[in-house]
């Protein structure tokens, strides 16, 4: 599952292209995936400007605007390339469309409102509570849960015909390719580029909402946001009974750590994941405020973690310390790698550089209950 790495690098690399142009049609072969229903969310995009792609936990969000009088280009164009389906699956952020200048972002994004007045400032428990919807037409909001990626579909230009819906016969440079594996749902820009949302186990979500806290109130603190300090985690931490690595996967806790980064950081914590929360002392809660964001920004200077083929163009796997290194020779003390089941998830630690919590009470019996990974 793509966790903040990966949804970070994704927004990162495709938000110049997004940025500055209008939603002309979406189209979903799936609708139990899509809320509200498909056509509402079709009518809440047809014409909305993107005035900004940004990422809060694990989701893409795209702040839409009403356009502004210079972003009214291409809509002729832009209302005739509607006619194209899903198809011609790119690798997604290859084969960027140049933009004209009088499109950049800039001359598109309406003065007011500010995306980043529509953007929390500091996402947290209490500021991403407050309303910050009445200031846009909406927001779409994209998670990718277990398999979901973006792609690009080649561009319907004006004038084109429909591309061809069928798989099978597809020969010659002049036909078009088939669709990506997976493909789900098409969001067409007004440029004629299509943003193909693929999922192949089909978890993934797509909402449009008019009040993004309604979406975001309960996820927790950004750990890359100033505000996520060593006080602050351990006042979250103090408040909680249950083992650390749980509390770290918990997103009302946490935003945006999954089952990689949290391994990760635990054993550059020293700190073992079966320790409960409010044993984690003063020091060691120092130490894994500070491994959460140095392993989150080294995953994200790599592009995130490439586990599968959903989510490939990442290297941050060679940089791994303990996760799906088991019975490898840890990197810092050559002692190996161990596996346990952890809340359902496996867990991978250095038994010498995160050592078992003391005492036979949570400790010992949390530790019986853990299972070799099969
Ligand atoms: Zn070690």
């Amino acid at each position: 599952m793509p966790e903040l790495p990966e949804v970070e690098s994704i927004v990162r690399a495709n938000r110049d292209r997004l940025v500055g142009r209008t939603f002309t049609d979406f189209e979903t072969s799936w609708p139990r995936n899509t809320l509200p229903a498909p056509d509402a969310v079709r009518d809440a995009l047809r014409g909305r400007l993107i005035a900004d792609v940004w990422r809060r936990a694990k989701y893409i969000i795209f702040t839409l605007a009403a356009p502004s009088a210079d972003a009214g280009r291409g809509a002729d164009a832009g209302q005739k390339a509607v006619a194209g389906s899903p198809m011609r699956g790119a690798p997604l952020a290859t084969g960027h469309t140049k933009r004209p200048a009088a499109l950049s972002p800039h001359a598109a994004r309406p003065a007011a409102p500010s995306p980043h007045a529509a953007r929390p400032a500091a996402p947290s428990p209490l500021s991403a509570r407050r309303s910050n919807g009445r200031q846009s037409p909406g927001y779409l909001l994209i998670h990718l849960r277990m398999s979901g990626r973006l792609e690009w579909g080649d561009p319907v230009l004006p004038g084109q015909k429909r591309p061809a819906a069928t798989r099978s016969g597809i020969s010659g440079s002049d036909v078009p390719r088939p669709d990506a594996p997976h493909t789900r749902a098409v969001f067409t820009l007004d440029d004629g580029a299509r943003l193909l949302f693929c999922d192949a186990r089909k978890f993934g979500r797509i909402l449009w909402t008019r009040d993004l806290t309604s979406v975001t109130a309960d996820l927790g603190v950004e750990p890359l946001e100033p505000e996520f300090t060593a006080g602050l985690l351990a006042d979250l931490l103090t408040r909680r009974s249950g083992r650390i690595k749980p509390l770290l996967l918990d997103q009302s806790v946490v935003a945006g750590i999954g089952n990689i980064y949290a391994d990760e950081a635990l054993h550059r914590a020293g700190l073992h994941p079966l320790t409960p929360g409010n044993r984690v002392s003063p020091a060691a809660v120092k130490r894994l405020c500070h491994a959460i964001r140095s392993v989150l920004r080294a995953a994200i200077r790599h592009n995130g973690t490439s586990f599968d083929w959903v989510y490939p163009t990442g290297t941050m796997q060679d940089h791994l310390r303990v996760y799906g290194r088991t019975g490898e020779a840890c990197r810092t003390c050559g002692t190996a790698i161990e596996a346990l089941r952890v809340g359902q998830r496996g867990t991978h630690l250095c038994p010498r550089c995160q050592p078992a919590p003391r005492g036979a009470s949570s400790g010992g019996r949390a530790l019986r209950s853990a299972s070799p990974r099969v």
